[in-house]
């Protein structure tokens, strides 16, 4: 008892260096504890949740540029559909162009058909070179195809009195049209004119029984080389 009582405070130096030891022992594994936990996170559960909200946010993220790629995609085959079909209605659009350029018409829109060709009669030195479409004076007369202007006047253009006022127009591949008893012309010899566009209006000069258009389809600009004006609209799709 009085070897304690001696040396009191050397025993209390042993206990506090025997609870220093622990303490640092105690601290310095909390603070391995803590170290390890800071490396190793998906250890812990919270980390698990953390590592899932990731993947979870990543899979968002690809979902929504794979709609941007799917949309950007779509776009871009509608705007190809797009170009397509302009590129079809403007091919469309060429052909009917080429064909309205193609294309015969009547020279008249609304007639009475009177004399026809190689009709015989008194009227004609020979026998009727065209074909007659009985309209009142001053219907619009319409070039049957594109071409252009040779002859325009009075006196049949050139062709004789019995014509009146006659307009000729060449049109390609050698073929001619002629429009007769005109009672006014619209057009000059080397005008080129479309299909159906207007060239004169009829009346009943020259050697006329009654207002008409007198027309003929001819292989040269000149009388004498007519051909059958019915038989030849009907080969280009024109029936009178
Ligand atoms: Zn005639």
């Amino acid at each position: 008892m009085s070897k304690r009582v001696k040396h009191p405070a050397r025993n209390a130096v042993v206990a506090l260096a025997a609870a220093g030891v622990g303490a640092s022992m105690v601290f310095g594994g909390g603070a391995a504890v803590a170290a390890d936990s800071k490396t190793v996170p998906a250890a812990g559960p919270a980390a698990a949740v953390a590592a899932q909200a990731h993947t979870q946010a990543a899979q968002a993220k690809a979902a929504q540029v794979k709609a941007a790629q799917v949309a950007a995609a779509k776009k871009a085959a509608a705007k190809k559909a797009a170009a397509a079909n302009a590129a079809k209605k403007a091919a469309l659009a060429k052909k009917a162009a080429a064909k309205k350029a193609a294309s015969w018409v009547k020279p008249v829109a609304r007639y009475t058909l009177t004399a026809s060709f190689n009709q015989g009669g008194a009227m004609w030195s020979h026998k009727h070179s065209g074909q007659d479409f009985a309209v009142p004076v001053g219907t619009v007369v319409k070039a049957a195809h594109s071409g252009v202007v040779v002859k325009a006047g009075p006196n049949g253009g050139g062709d004789g009195p019995a014509y009146g006022n006659a307009v000729v127009v060449k049109h390609a591949g050698g073929t001619y049209t002629q429009y007769a008893h005109l009672s006014k012309i619209n057009v000059r010899v080397g005008e080129t004119v479309k299909t159906g566009e207007t060239i004169a209006r009829s009346g009943n000069t020259g050697n006329s029984s009654g207002p008409h258009l007198h027309f003929e389809i001819r292989t040269t600009p000149n009388y004498g080389s007519a051909l059958n004006p019915a038989k030849f609209l009907r080969g280009e799709g024109v029936v009178i």
